[in-house]
Parts: structure tokens; sequence; C-alpha cells
């Protein structure tokens, strides 16, 4: 689903994959990037130009313009692929084989979590 500059809030986080040559070879690995917006300014208008600039600003202090709000997501991906090597979470860097670990703050293994606790209520 496409992220719009009118969906975001302040405190929200993005999240924005990117891929990497992985050495001399053809592999592919993908990272993410978490963008922790700070202030939204959807209605901005260059003081100079007239023209609307629609951005955000992050706690690093760094301007996110609509075409890279685009492309974020809400949350990153489960398992980053890693080339050859296994796909491991963004969030707590575990091997895909091996699951998440009990801190994982991704929402999935969060969910996954409460499942396994109403499993073992029951
Ligand atoms: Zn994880």
């Amino acid at each position: 689903m496409t992220l719009y500059i009118d969906d975001v809030r302040p405190g929200d986080v993005l999240y924005q994959t990117y891929t990497y040559g992985m050495g001399n070879t053809k592999s592919r690995g993908q990272g993410v990037y978490r963008h922790h917006v700070a202030t939204v300014h959807a209605d901005f208008v260059h003081p100079e130009t007239g023209v609307r600039v629609p951005h955000v600003v992050l706690t690093s202090g760094k301007k996110l313009y609509g075409s890279d709000i685009r492309k974020c997501r809400r949350s990153s991906p489960e398992w980053l692929e890693q080339g050859w090597f296994e796909s491991i979470c963004g969030d707590c860097g575990a091997k895909r084989s091996e699951g998440h670990r009990y801190h994982c703050p991704h929402p999935r293994a969060i969910r996954a979590r409460e499942k396994a606790a109403l499993r073992g209520a029951s």
C-alpha cells in the first residue's frame, strides 16, 4: 500500500527498504532504513518560488519529500534477503530458520508471541 504524506503523523516510524550488492557477486542484500518523523509539513509552500513542497522533518533533522514517503512502509519486511545467505529479521537479526528472538519488536513477531500465549492459557 502506498503511503502518502496526509497519512503521516509526528511520532510515526517509516521503513524504507533498500538493496545493495553483496561483494563482487551478483547477489543482492536487503537492508531497511527507519525514519522517525518529528514534524509533518503537508501544506508547506516555498516562500520564494511559491511551489508547494510537502515534506516531513525527521528527528535526525533530515527532510523526506513526497516521493521518498511513497517508497516507505509502516513496518519493515519481516525477513530481509541476504543474497545466498539466509534471510534475517531487520529488527532482531535472527535467521529465518531460527525464528524471531523473544524480544523482537517486529509486529509479526509480537502477534506470534500473543498467539502462543493464548494457546498456552487455554
Ligand atoms: Zn525478529
